[in-house]
């Protein structure tokens, strides 16, 4: 893999997660000048927020999703290595640390617009573009504007304070995600509110069995944070219904949402924000495909986005080869 900056590719992929890692194989495998791009200092989107064993990975008996990451990357960088010893040029360009502002999409080509760590902006060509988005944490609005710098969002590592025993916490949420953050700090800290707007638990019948078995865990469905009280720091959280709790963090856990914000006017999204695509991983624009969570609404997980990176990989060589057939026979 390279470095290097040019302005015009085959293709280019947004998003270095799995989707956007599985589609640079493929074009790797097929030889196809790609350009991969992720915001993020490294490659592998969600996969190093995952803290617990893989166990539905056909392949990878992986103890957390940062060993699976490690894996994915060197899998890319040996199919990288393969492509150049072959072709005596690179394939594959990689930009880590460098955010797509903008997209226009044209009848013959799609341009990118993406800044750097550095604020450089710069803009490149592409024939086709794979959106490999993947989601993000979905984001509660601090009921006290004034009060948002209290609002500690999603801090899973509770900086500076690692020795939590005296602490109450509150957790916001009602899925899995919640409840195995309430299940995994519970024994570190002196109380836990679990707090959710819902009449009850969405979470998997287990979990919320060891929520009930929790000492120290009190639980509030039907609630909503009204307040964020504190001087300074947060001190308490009034809930809606009045009752005020004591607490020291507030950790969010609320679920997930598409990065599709880019594609907004450019290609048709569902009702959820979600890519709608043809069976060849296609959008409603003839030169945009999608991969990965953001067209998985109903199955968000790390196989089915290695899957669609190599599927929507394997329709756009199949156009690039048909057309260079077509112009090699013109010719
Ligand atoms: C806590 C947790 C546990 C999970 N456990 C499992 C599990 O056990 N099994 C399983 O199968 N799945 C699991 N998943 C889901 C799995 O991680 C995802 O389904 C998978 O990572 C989706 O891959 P993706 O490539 O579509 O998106 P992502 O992994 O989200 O990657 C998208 C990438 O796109 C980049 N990006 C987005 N917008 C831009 C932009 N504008 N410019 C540049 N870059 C951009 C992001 O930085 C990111 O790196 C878990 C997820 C979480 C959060």
């Amino acid at each position: 893999m390279t470095n290097e900056s040019e302005q015009s590719f085959a293709v280019v992929i947004i998003g270095g997660g799995p989707a956007g890692m599985s589609a640079a194989m493929g074009f790797l495998e097929g030889r196809v000048k790609a350009l991969l791009i992720d915001r993020q200092a490294q490659l592998g989107g969600q996969l190093a927020d995952i803290p617990s064993p893989i166990v539905n990975l056909a392949g990878a008996a992986v103890n957390n999703g940062e060993e699976l990451r490690v894996a994915m990357q060197s899998s890319l960088e040996r199919a990288a290595q393969f492509a150049w010893a072959d072709e005596k040029r690179p394939l594959l360009t990689l930009r880590n640390n460098c955010h797509v502002l903008n997209l226009a999409a044209f009848e013959d080509f799609i341009s990118v617009e993406t800044i750097n760590a550095q604020g450089i902006k710069s803009s490149v060509r592409a024939d086709f573009l794979i959106f490999a988005g993947g989601y993000r944490v979905r984001q509660l609005e601090a009921p006290t504007a004034h009060l948002a710098n209290f609002w500690q969002y999603h801090t899973d590592n509770l900086a500076g304070q690692s020795d939590l025993s005296a602490s109450s916490l509150a957790v916001v949420g009602g899925g899995d995600s919640a409840l195995l953050k309430a299940i995994s700090l519970a024994p570190k800290v002196k109380d836990l509110h679990l707090i959710h707007r819902g009449k009850n638990f969405t979470a998997r019948p287990d979990l919320i069995t060891k929520i009930a078995q929790l000492p120290n865990c009190r639980t509030y469905c039907g609630s909503k944070i009204a307040e964020l009280i504190g001087a300074g720091k947060l001190e308490r959280i009034k809930l809606d219904g009045g009752e005020e709790i004591a607490v020291s963090a507030v950790i969010v856990k609320v679920g997930y949402e598409p990065n599709t914000e880019l594609l907004e006017g450019l290609v048709k999204l569902n009702e959820k924000r979600h890519v709608i695509v043809d069976h060849a991983l296609k959008s409603s624009h003839d030169r945009i495909y999608a991969a990965g969570d953001i067209i998985n609404e109903e199955h968000a997980r790390i196989s089915t986005a290695v899957g669609n990176g190599m599927k929507a990989a394997g329709s756009i060589m199949q156009r690039i080869y048909h057309s260079r057939s077509e112009t090699s026979e013109r010719s």
